[in-house]
């Protein structure tokens, strides 16, 4: 559990994390909501132990909704299966959900605006291990310029947002595509993903002996709006989530 955070039920974290993908389903802090079909938040279990986060959706991710159904999906199910999971064993979402134009690399600023929803798919689902696939989510979740041919198979203890995670850096499928060495690299990696599970969650940060006090909250008035309430009425199903 995370400092000043009480237990959530896994139900409550889902119910919570939809509230985020209600909110990400129309986002605009970044340019690319001009260019996307559809926000592609995330699927898996809400719950799982095991969570993967790639780089951007693609072009059939775009048109789909869901992160990892074109090529490098299906070797990730493949090296998957190899290990006894599937899909729906775990979380898979990737450092930003909108597509950017002709598949080019994610721009600083979009990574920026994006990693909000990340921060706080980690914070609900409350992975024990993370597989960081490729450069771009490893130097995001190590906040380390470190690359991925350096880093790949070797986990560390890593606090993410407010959560002590075991950071598991792979190659990503769709760079061992086209190169069987990087493949090879990749399914020797993914052996090991069972044995990092088997440690079990890392220690979690040293909750707030004392939180400082603070002022009271405003009540509102009974027919004021309250501030803090930024989904009106009753959230759509997580149509997109169909694996929660
Ligand atoms: N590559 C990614 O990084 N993410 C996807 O969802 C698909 C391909």
């Amino acid at each position: 559990m995370a400092p000043g955070q009480e237990m959530r039920s896994a139900a409550e974290r889902r119910e919570i994390l939809k509230t985020v993908y209600e909110e990400a389903r129309d986002c605009t802090r970044c340019a690319l909501h001009q260019t996307r079909t559809q926000v592609v938040f995330g699927s898996g279990n809400a719950d799982a132990e095991l969570m993967f986060i790639g780089e951007a959706p693609g072009a059939h991710e775009d048109r789909m909704g869901l992160p990892f159904v074109g090529q490098a999906g299906k070797l990730l199910d493949k090296l998957l299966a190899e290990i006894g999971m599937e899909r729906g064993d775990v979380f898979v979402a990737n450092v930003l959900r909108c597509r950017p134009p002709d598949n080019r690399d994610p721009h600083p600023k979009e990574i920026e605006a994006c990693q909000h929803y990340l921060f706080r798919t980690v914070d609900l689902t409350e992975p024990t291990v993370v597989c960081t696939l490729g450069n771009f989510s490893t130097k995001l979740l190590r906040a380390d310029t470190t690359g991925i041919s350096r880093l790949h198979g070797h986990d560390e203890v890593r606090v993410i947002g407010s959560r002590a995670v075991r950071l598991y850096p792979l190659y990503h499928p769709a760079a061992a595509l086209y190169t069987p060495s990087m493949q090879e690299t990749l399914r020797t990696d993914f052996q090991r993903i069972p044995e990092i599970l088997e440690m079990g969650p890392p220690e979690q940060p040293k909750a707030l002996d004392s939180l400082p006090e603070l002022a009271d909250e405003p009540v509102p008035e009974p027919d004021e709006e309250p501030v803090s309430a930024p989904f009106g009425g009753a959230p759509e199903p997580a149509a997109q989530l169909g694996l929660f």
